[in-house]
């Protein structure tokens, strides 16, 4: 079988590429994945008027106005502000921790007092890590408080290892907010696909010089394609059969469970960093404010990855750079094939940067 343009993973990152050569270069393109349906991790379905995502919650934010853009060509998206709360001692709490947080969290003199020495050293409106906080010798209790009750236990269980041993860009993604915002991301834009992220992906691909091939694993096939390129959105450690050594990821298993009540909690995503086994449950009817008599949410519980699992997150870490640093140079003895997306490019990647990514892959073809 002979192919212009070979897309491994359909994902959104293999489906940008996929739209951006059918609709602007009006080439042909064979797009491929192993699983039975479109759009990767953020894969959702209608479950009796819910939209439910398949592979835990997914909100778009960006403040790539070029990628909102581009997405918003394809779907309208409702203006859902993402709230996230923790469940510490008792109390649900905003996460990230902010300055509501410290009133609830501390008696009302104490807060008063950690409130004046934050604001001395961060001005308002700030964000700060808590790996930073953590080094401000006025602010041990708090951010002793903060990095027990939020970030440890959370840790441990999330990625089985201490903070200490993942790169500090992990805890970035959830910094300490240096005010009353209870909002989870501060980007200019954020929202949810009106009718899901699958319906928006299927607009993406609705050219007929794609081909979509489904339950397909690239190993089963590429000895039997010819291609003048390939755009590869798997592990890019199994793209090599792992001959440079295997990458670390992490996995999850999702518990679905529908309950016959209007609503299970009050907000879409509940984290329980101290608790349980499972790190949060997530509600997916607070994303497009649907009312139904039921609701559906979903328990995660963080899992060890081993082959013939799904990957749901790299490792950032000191030893995992350096192995897929040692692909990206194996990957440059190969013309014609470009890594893509967050486990081509073993990228702990939200949304909106793989499809950044993608349209910068496309603009810098030949
Ligand atoms: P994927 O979506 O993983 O797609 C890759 C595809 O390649 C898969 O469908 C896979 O089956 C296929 N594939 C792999 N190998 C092969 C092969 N050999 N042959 C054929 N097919 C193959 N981002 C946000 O912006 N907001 C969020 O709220 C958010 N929440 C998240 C929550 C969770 C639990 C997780 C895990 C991720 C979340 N993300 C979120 C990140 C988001 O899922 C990713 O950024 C995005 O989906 C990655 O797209 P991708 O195309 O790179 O990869
Ligand atoms: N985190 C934490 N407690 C929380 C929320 C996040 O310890 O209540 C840490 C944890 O290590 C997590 C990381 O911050 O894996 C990134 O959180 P984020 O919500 O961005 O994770 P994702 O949605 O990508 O799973």
């Amino acid at each position: 079988m002979k192919v212009q343009n070979l897309i491994v993973g359909a994902g959104l990152a293999g489906i940008t590429l996929a739209e951006r050569l059918a609709n602007v270069k009006k080439q042909e393109v064979l797009l491929l994945d192993r699983r039975p349906h479109i759009g990767g991790n953020a894969y959702d379905y209608d479950d009796g008027g819910i939209l439910v995502h398949q592979y835990g919650t997914h909100i778009f934010h960006t403040n790539d106005e070029k990628v909102w853009k581009y997405l918003t060509s394809f779907s309208r998206f409702y203006p859902y502000m993402h709230q996230v709360k923790a469940f510490v001692e008792g109390k649900l709490i905003p996460v990230p921790f902010n300055l509501n947080a410290l009133y609830k969290c501390f008696p009302p003199l104490m807060a008063q007092n950690l409130e004046s020495i934050l604001l001395k050293s961060y001005p308002y409106g700030t964000k700060v890590s808590i790996l930073e906080i953590r080094k401000n010798p006025q602010l041990e209790v708090l951010s002793t408080y903060i990095y027990e009750k939020i970030f440890l236990h959370y840790t441990l269980k999330q990625w089985q290892c201490s903070p200490d041993e993942l790169d500090l860009s992990v805890f970035e993604r959830v910094p300490v907010s240096i005010s009353r915002d209870d909002g989870y991301f501060y980007d200019r834009f954020q929202g949810i696909p009106m009718e899901g992220y699958t319906k928006m992906c299927e607009k993406m691909l609705d050219n007929p010089l794609i081909t979509l091939k489904l339950e397909c694993d690239y190993r089963d096939i590429k000895d039997k394609i010819e291609c003048e390129r390939i755009f590869y959105s798997g592990a890019i450690d199994e793209f090599f059969d792992y001959e440079l050594g295997e990458l670390p990821y992490r996995s999850l298993k999702f518990d679905f469970i529908r309950f016959e009540k209007p609503y299970f909690q009050s907000c879409a995503v509940v984290n329980y960093p101290n608790h349980f086994d499972y790190t949060r449950i997530g509600e997916y009817k607070y994303f497009l404010d649907v009312q139904t008599p039921h609701t559906i949410v979903s328990f995660e519980y963080p899992k060890a990855w081993s082959r013939g699992q799904e990957r749901y997150y790299p490792v950032p870490n000191v030893q995992s750079e350096a192995i897929y640093q040692a692909y990206v140079e194996r990957a440059k003895e190969l013309k014609n094939v470009h890594f893509i997306g967050r486990l081509g490019e073993y990228r702990y990647y939200d949304m909106d940067k793989v499809v950044k990514r993608a349209l910068e892959v496309f603009e810098n073809l030949p």
